[in-house]
């Protein structure tokens, strides 16, 4: 059985299954045919540019991990 996520829609509230193969991907709300912001279930290796865009552009919760070459 493939994984899937749940993911709240923003305007109506309705849990939406995602299937984890649509990571990155724009869906649309089950219920309400809302755009649901698209999920990432792996990390995301950004430098300092790619991040700074990444997180003005998403609107979903954030976890980030920094890190420097020593
Ligand atoms: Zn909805």
């Amino acid at each position: 059985m493939p994984a899937t996520y749940i993911i709240k829609c923003p305007s109506c509230g309705t849990g939406n299954r995602i299937p984890v193969e649509k990571e990155g991907t724009k869906g649309h709300c089950g219920n309400c045919k809302e755009v649901l912001p698209p999920l990432y279930f792996h990390p995301q290796q950004m430098s300092g540019h790619t991040f700074d865009s990444f997180i003005n552009s998403y609107s979903g919760p954030v976890l980030a991990e920094f890190w420097a070459p020593t």
